[in-house]
């Protein structure tokens, strides 16, 4: 059975996080950091300390590290659409594919059809709020400096001497929550000191650390016992967690429909009597693209679950049948490291504070 730890962040100076190339002289900029990143600065941090040996348990086979959003959002389901006035006017309509039958998805005010909504709920009020951006965003421009002549005067540079550049950065003082999340509970004690390790140390993140950028800290740290990273994502939800059981993907994870094309939605027999559609299910999908380095072909590209993604069941799920589910994965390509999954009941979660200073 896996287990969580929950972490906060809080970035002391700004943050770059490119989203994409740079477009001429702008670098755009991310609004969250992703898992990756995190990763990274992980075996960075273990491997300038000596524990190289850790690496391979903390970042290897069966671990599983978050994005990090923002405190209380996470990014709405691929399965909801607003209109496009929502967002001068709320009284405008945000449905959800999964919570209804309506096969129209028109705006209840003006009719006009739905679109697809890239933001966030906030999940700590009372009502989840559609928010456009996640952390508070600052555009930061620069000079860039000639390395041979110590100046701005461009001679070096190859685009031309164009010399100012700007840059979207995080804004400083933003916080966090990711989660890590490792298959075999045996390792708890060992990673949990070792990432105590983090308490009160910079965790340098993001692009132009050079220029004093990307300063973070780790500032709280909680272990959950009996996991699901469900029981936010089922209160985002409004939904009762006593009467639900969740299903969360630790990875990303690819269903077969019944003509063999990839899918993201689950086939009721792979997730046994979990029947995703009909309850308000959370999830995203991404397209993955693969390569057999053994054949030296490229994979077709397919449709998967993200890692994250959480359905629910009102339905009866034997402890045999939950104990199937998480030693052998669901979906297709399994043996690839998909389809990792845990279930689980939103009661049995057990949070405990995890005491900085014991050695
Ligand atoms: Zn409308």
């Amino acid at each position: 059975m896996a287990f969580l730890i929950r972490i906060e962040l809080v970035n002391e100076e700004p943050v770059l996080i490119p989203k994409s190339r740079q477009r001429g002289n702008h670098f755009p900029g991310l609004d969250y950091i992703p898992g990756s990143v995190i990763r990274g600065a992980l075996a960075g941090k273990l491997a300038a300390s000596g524990q190289e040996d850790l690496i391979k348990d903390v970042l290897g086979h069966g671990s599983l590290i978050s994005n990090f959003y923002g405190h209380g959002n996470l990014p709405i389901p691929s399965t909801v659409l607003r209109c496009k006035r929502y967002v001068v006017n709320k009284k405008h309509s945000v449905l959800n594919m999964a919570d209804t039958d309506d096969k129209q998805y028109l705006c209840e005010i003006c009719d006009a059809p739905l679109v697809s909504c890239e933001g966030y709920f906030n999940f700590l009020s009372a009502k989840p709020v559609y928010k456009k951006n996640n952390a508070q965003m600052r555009l930061v421009t620069h000079n860039r400096i000639s390395s041979e002549t110590g100046t701005s005067s461009g001679k070096d540079d190859d685009r031309g001497g164009a010399n100012l550049y700007s840059a979207e950065v995080i804004e400083r003082g933003q916080e966090f929550v990711g989660y890590l999340s490792w298959k075999d509970r045996g390792l708890r004690d060992e990673l949990l000191d070792a990432l105590r390790a983090f308490k009160g140390k910079p965790f340098m993140l993001g692009k132009m650390k050079g220029r004093g950028y990307g300063k973070t800290e780790v500032c709280a740290m909680d272990y959950i016992d009996d996991t699901t990273v469900g029981a936010e994502i089922l209160r985002s939800c409004r939904l009762e967690p006593d009467k639900i059981k969740t299903f969360t993907f630790l990875q990303d994870t690819l269903f077969l429909d019944k003509f063999l094309q990839s899918t993201s939605i689950p086939d009721s027999n792979d997730v046994h009597d979990v029947s995703p559609a009909e309850n308000g299910s959370w999830f995203n999908y991404r397209t993955i693209q693969g390569f057999n380095m053994k054949r030296g072909v490229i994979h077709p590209a397919e449709t998967v679950a993200t890692g994250g993604s959480t359905f629910f069941s009102e339905e009866e799920i034997t402890p045999d049948k939950i104990k199937l589910i998480e030693e052998d994965g669901v979906g297709a390509r399994r043996c690839e490291g998909f389809g990792v999954a845990v279930c689980g009941l939103a009661e049995a979660i057990k949070v405990e504070e995890v005491d900085w200073d014991v050695k």
